[in-house]
């Protein structure tokens, strides 16, 4: 999307690391590689490759992408600890997504320490990772239960030695889109870090959330491709980068004639379909049966078009079913050459209409051809009929 005049956004891509996360996905080293080159290709400023304390397979795979030379950062996710790091670096990428927890109940039960041991052990394994030459950013896991004064000084910890991130990241999708813009207004408040939003979709709201982030100041959204995610997913990349320039007067480097391909590549690795009403990339998004909106759409575009779909590399298309009309049946002849007068009309649209039911599905445009050929020959043959 390129608009100017308006802030630009980083499009942080984590579909290999919290992508792969969602139930039964796996994605092999070529399909890996192919999705990095893919989102590189259209425009994702930084790849979140993977998790490389999962082990050697996994850090192979990063290796892989991080070597790509790729135009775009490429990061790993670690937890916090310097053997994460370690592993990190064999992976050899620049940059290391830290994750520490950021409410008192996650801090309690996953490393039984309190704000201030959790700030002691971010600015001790943030050290060591930029000892050994990373660029680091702090994620904040769990950040929407946390008192934003813990993440204040937390994140304070991580800037001092020269992190230049922080992801807040609403783990378990327990935002809305007021209570997101007001968390991230007042956390400017608390840190200096660049703020990414990173969203999670159990409510619905990860795309209206990681926009309100924005509005509020966030410079960096976390996305996965298709929503791709931990339980019910994460903020679409399509979705945020097509919304961006409409909602928040912001823009994104991602190209989005790219998207349909892009969501095909990885909905086809996750042995997963995309479904026909997807946002931005799903098959149905600009098609129109019913008569009124294909009528207002063949008068004057505009009548019914929100989202242009050029802009997509895609284009409107008009089906025949029960809900259709005149306006969609004179199109489809004319195409084809076949003037269809009032009455031939008006006939013809009651057969497609009684079939559509009787079939509980669309008629095809050749079917509906071959029917009109038929009414009119019909009506010929009457009026040769009565003339004899
Ligand atoms: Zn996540």
């Amino acid at each position: 999307m390129t608009q100017s005049g308006s802030q630009r956004i980083a499009i942080n891509d984590t579909t290999l690391r919290d992508g792969e996360q969602a139930p039964g996905v796996v994605f092999t080293l070529p399909e890996k590689l192919a999705i990095a080159r893919a989102l590189s290709e259209a425009g994702v400023d930084e790849i979140e490759a993977g998790t490389p304390a999962m082990g050697e397979e996994e850090v192979e795979a990063i290796a892989a992408i991080a070597s790509a030379n790729l135009p775009c950062r490429v990061g790993a996710w670690c937890r916090l600890n310097e053997s994460d790091v370690d592993a990190a670096l064999r992976s050899g990428v620049k940059m290391v997504n830290i994750s520490a927890p950021m409410s008192r109940l996650q801090m309690r039960v996953k490393l039984k320490a309190e704000p201030r041991e959790v700030a002691e052990r971010v600015t001790r394994v943030v050290a060591y990772a930029r000892e050994k030459g990373l660029e680091v950013a702090l994620g904040g896991e769990d950040s929407s239960r946390a008192d934003l004064r813990d993440i204040g000084l937390i994140a304070g910890a991580a800037a001092r030695l020269g992190a230049f991130r922080f992801r807040f990241a609403d783990t378990l999708g327990l935002l809305d889109p007021f209570s997101t813009y007001e968390y991230i207004k007042r956390l400017r408040d608390e840190t200096d870090l660049a703020i990414e939003f990173h969203g999670h979709n159990d409510l619905g709201l990860a795309t209206a959330n990681t926009l309100a982030a924005i509005r509020a100041g966030a410079g960096h959204a976390s996305v996965t491709v298709l929503g791709l995610g931990e339980r019910a997913g994460n903020a679409p990349l399509e979705e945020i980068c097509v919304a961006l320039p409409r909602t928040a007067e912001a823009r994104t480097g991602v190209d989005a004639t790219r998207l349909a391909g892009l969501a095909e590549l990885v909905a086809h690795a996750a042995r997963d379909s995309i479904p026909r009403a997807k946002p931005i990339v799903g098959a149905d998004i600009f098609t129109h049966e019913s008569g009124i909106h294909v009528a207002g759409l063949l008068s004057d575009v505009r009548t019914y078009q929100g989202l242009d779909p050029a802009m997509l590399g895609r284009r409107h298309k008009v089906v025949i079913g029960t809900h259709s009309g005149l306006a969609a049946l004179r199109a489809i002849c004319a195409a084809a050459g076949i003037d269809l007068d009032g009455k031939a009309g008006a006939s013809l649209l009651a057969r497609v209409k009684a079939i559509a039911k009787r079939t509980k599905t669309l008629v095809p445009e050749s079917r509906v051809r071959q029917l009109a050929r038929e009414e009119i020959s019909a009506r010929e043959r009457g009026r040769l009929h009565d003339s004899l």
